[in-house]
């Protein structure tokens, strides 16, 4: 009778005996048909691991250079799940505040943006620049934009003292943008995203230059939460 009680004694969830090997399998397959269904966009991962492997230089971002393709599937799906399970709250949220990263404007030397202790403010000084774009967008519907700091707790915490009722998109890489989720609901504030298209930075490049996003993809999530804008 105290053994049945305590067999049933769950609130959510219970390991079965065989749960290790569901779970082994479950992986495997998770993995497998990520590789099969990514091929295209994954292809250059192995080669570039493989040779970061072999990289004895230096420099201080080994780590992240040598991060394996399967870090890849998973952190681009947490990405998904994470905005699918934050989307209605930040729907609800009054104000939205657009994280986007460095490499979107490495192609201008002349770069005129502002930083100031809690982040970096585009100036629109280039129309073909992709920040530029985000700040138009973000004007239309009156969201706002900074550039990401190393300290992005600090960072959100700070606009969201600002900007009470505060949500936030985040643009970044897929080795960043599901961390990036992660620390905003460490602080309470709902996170949805925008990956890049690829990497631009000095991190994978040895010249970097400005990495690429779709802006239709932020738009639509501003649409969605905001309407259609004149
Ligand atoms: S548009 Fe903004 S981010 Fe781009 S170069 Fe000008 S100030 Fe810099």
């Amino acid at each position: 009778m105290y053994i049945g009680a305590m067999a049933d004694n769950h609130p959510t969830y219970r390991l079965g005996p065989d749960f290790n090997d569901k779970l082994d399998q479950f992986v495997d397959k998770f993995i497998c048909d990520g590789y099969e269904c990514f091929a295209g966009e994954f292809a250059r991962i192995e080669g570039f691991v493989e040779a970061a492997c072999c990289d004895q230089s230096k420099r201080d971002d080994h780590d992240l250079r040598r991060t394996p393709k399967e870090k890849y599937l998973l952190e681009m799906v947490s990405y998904r799940i994470y905005d699918r399970l934050n989307r209605e709250e930040f729907n609800k949220r009054k104000n939205t505040l657009i994280v986007m990263p460095d490499c979107l404007s490495l192609h201008n030397p002349d770069c005129e943006r502002v930083e100031r202790d809690y982040g970096t403010f585009c100036k629109r000084c280039l129309p073909t620049c992709q920040a530029y774009g985000i700040s138009e967008v973000a004007k239309k519907y009156g969201a706002k934009c900074v550039f990401s700091k190393r300290s992005l707790d600090k960072q959100i915490e700070h606009f969201s003292k600002k900007m009470p009722d505060l949500s936030v998109v985040g643009v970044a890489c897929i080795m960043m943008l599901a961390g990036g989720m992660r620390t905003a609901a460490e602080v309470s504030v709902p996170a949805r995203g925008v990956l890049l298209n690829f990497t631009g930075c000095e991190h994978w490049n040895d010249q970097a230059f400005a990495s690429e996003f779709t802006l239709a993809s932020l738009e639509a999530i501003l649409k969605e939460k905001y309407g259609g804008q004149s």
